[in-house]
């Protein structure tokens, strides 16, 4: 039954709401959902048969931008002027990208190797986020014709592993295609919402979501109670998906016909032929036991079982990788619940056979694979709309969050794995008299020292009024939002000044750089230990010299010269072991000062009691 909506206040039948659009922004290809009727459903082309926009950007001229299934069809013709794969580019560096730059066939300027990449096209350059934007643009058009009526807010998705700089840089492609992004939604989320699971206010359950599409693989593994998401590990490979089951075929049939494979794949023209005729045998034996075909002379036979030993080393991997992430979840495939399937290469039997031998439970794969994470995202923006319960989406930070601290020590602020949204706040001080602006640096990663960590980024709390070392309270505090954006604020509590900024990382950060960090961060565990034991040595050292000169000046009369002269003495010795790098001198010399001055420090104080009691009137 339909609702009408009424507005109390001016006594009128509401305005139809707005539709909130839900998109899969994808690697390959990216398609847009509403709610219709009550239901999730992904919105065709003009032919009505195609939901899928294939996420590619042809520049036919500097003005004339083609995207989807016409932009494909230059793939081969135009490679220089037809950018694909965008995704992979999103939030990234040069450095970043350098190791994968010879499999895109357009050019990626390389300049400026520390800032956000960017596409030469022509003589003109655009960036990812540009790129994305068109795509997103055309998406809006299609649901728009579709509708229409204009919409202007929608929900997009990512994958779970995308970190800060890849999500804001997909917020920035919504904005500039002109919506207004409610939410970036993790896509394994937005796959489970598809299958109504989560909607359920009582569910306590543990899900499975295995994405393998045509060039990525994708495991997360995610925990749902009390209507909140969360992920509890993820896994995958970037570079493996139905691409290589078709380069499996190609190379089969190659060998069948006694060809070698480095001379046939120089010609551009039949490679291409052969890997499609490759990909029509793959779809085919999803449904049937044989294909056959003939491509330029070359004969081309498979059945399904030659086809299923031919990628079971492919299956294989994806299969270790859900066991790695189960182990990282510190669960077993008796914990899972739900396995949902996504992606158009789930379609194929013996992935589906190997995933619910794995997991050793039904896999989830009524609707279209290709879809599904389009349809949550429209059900999360119906969410959104406030026509469905509220649900909550928490996610987890990949990496530690800290900031710089004296000596460059990383000061965890917070911890890897922590749950998102999360609010932490730390108290600091400052290390030198009269300090008036601090440096708050932002870091990203799992070493104890920053500079083997990746900077996020960095500002100056200016104006703290002229205080002695230690005195002045600053609040640092980290607020990582539902999308995983970083907010840093900073406060100086005695005078209230503050400042606060938006962390937007300048350049992203690969998953392998990221399992890089974290296996960097366990193989130096034991010289990063040492290294923080002798910095946080000398950082205590030096405020006790510091300390030591103010009680010398300030209780010269209570002390002997005999006193203040061994004090110096002692002083100057620490000072020496600090300019060393024995952490157990410096300690030995900290213990030694503080034996001898501690007596002193009792009378010191005792006197200066006296001196107080004796002046105050009763
Ligand atoms: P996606 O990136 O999720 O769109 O998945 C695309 C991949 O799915 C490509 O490698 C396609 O060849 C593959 N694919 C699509 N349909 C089928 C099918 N019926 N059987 C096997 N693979 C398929």
């Amino acid at each position: 039954m339909a609702k009408i909506g009424i507005n109390l206040k001016e006594g009128k039948i509401a305005d139809k709401k707005e539709v909130i659009i839900g998109i899969d922004l994808g690697t390959t290809n990216s398609l847009v959902a509403y709610i219709k009727d009550g239901n999730a459903v992904a919105v065709k082309d003009k032919t009505g048969k195609n939901t899928l926009v294939p996420s590619i950007v042809h520049f036919a001229s500097p003005t004339e931008v083609i995207v989807g299934d016409q932009a494909k069809e230059r793939l081969i013709s135009d490679p220089q002027n037809t950018i694909y794969s965008v995704k992979r580019l999103m939030g990234k560096s040069h450095q970043d990208v350098a190791n994968f730059e010879q499999y895109f066939g357009y050019t990626i300027l390389d300049e400026d190797t520390e800032s956000l990449v960017k596409i030469r096209v022509g003589d003109r350059y655009y960036t990812p986020i540009e790129l994305s934007a068109n795509i997103l643009t055309e998406l809006k058009t299609r649901i728009e014709q579709s509708l229409g009526e204009t919409v202007s807010k929608a929900v997009i998705t990512v994958p779970a592993y995308f970190n800060d700089a890849q999500r804001q840089a997909t917020r920035d492609a919504g904005k500039l295609a002109g919506l207004d992004v409610l939410r970036i939604v993790n896509e394994p989320t937005a796959a489970s919402l598809a299958y109504g699971i989560g909607l359920d206010e009582n569910a306590d359950q543990t899900i499975a979501v295995y994405d393998l599409g045509g060039g990525t693989f994708d495991i997360s593994i995610l925990h749902i109670q009390n209507g909140i998401f969360e992920v509890l590990s993820t896994n995958g490979d970037t570079f493996l998906g139905g691409d290589d089951f078709d380069r499996a075929i190609v190379d089969f049939w190659l060998k069948q016909n006694n060809l070698n494979t480095k001379e046939v794949m120089q010609d551009k023209a039949l490679s291409q032929a052969l890997r499609l005729g490759a990909e029509e045998a793959k779809q085919k034996l999803s449904t049937q036991e044989e294909f056959k075909t003939e491509i330029q002379g070359i004969k081309g036979e498979l059945t399904r079982a030659d086809f299923n030993v031919l990628i079971q080393p492919l299956v294989d991997k994806t299969i270790t990788a859900c066991r790695l992430a189960l182990k990282d979840a510190k669960l077993t495939t008796k914990d899972i619940d739900h396995i949902v399937m996504v992606g158009g290469s789930t379609r194929v039997p013996l992935v589906k056979t190997e995933v619910a031998q794995f997991f050793e439970k039904a896999i989830h794969d009524e609707l279209n694979p290709d879809e599904v994470v389009a349809l949550g995202a429209a059900i999360q923006a119906d969410v959104l709309a406030g026509n469905q319960r509220d649900i909550l989406l928490l996610d987890i930070t990949p990496l530690s969050l800290g900031i710089e601290t004296v000596g460059g020590l990383m000061d965890v602020i917070i911890a890897r794995n922590a749950k998102v949204p999360s609010k932490v706040g730390r108290q600091y001080t400052t290390s030198v008299d009269g300090q008036v602006n601090l440096k708050i640096a932002v870091f990203q990663g799992e070493r104890d020292m920053v500079t083997d960590n990746r900077k996020l980024g960095e500002f100056i709390l200016k104006g703290i009024p002229p205080m002695p070392a230690g005195i002045p309270k600053i609040e640092i505090q980290f607020i990582l939002n539902a999308d995983g954006i970083l907010k840093v604020k900073a406060k100086e509590l005695r005078s209230g000044v503050e400042q606060e900024i938006d962390i937007k990382a300048q350049y992203g950060i690969s998953e392998e750089e990221m399992a890089k960090m974290l296996i960097d961060s366990i193989q130096n565990a034991k010289g990063d230990m040492e290294k923080r034991a002798l910095l946080e040595a000398r950082n205590e050292a030096n405020n006790i010299i510091l300390s030591g000169e103010k009680f010398i000046v300030h209780n010269a009369k209570i002390l002997s010269d005999e006193e203040t002269k061994t004090t110096k003495a002692l002083l100057e010795a620490l000072r020496q072991t600090v300019a060393g790098e024995d952490k157990d001198a410096i300690n030995k010399a900290m213990e030694e000062l503080n034996a001898y001055t501690g007596p002193l420090a009792h009378r010191a104080m005792d006197v200066n009691i006296a001196a107080a009691m004796k002046g105050k009137k009763i």
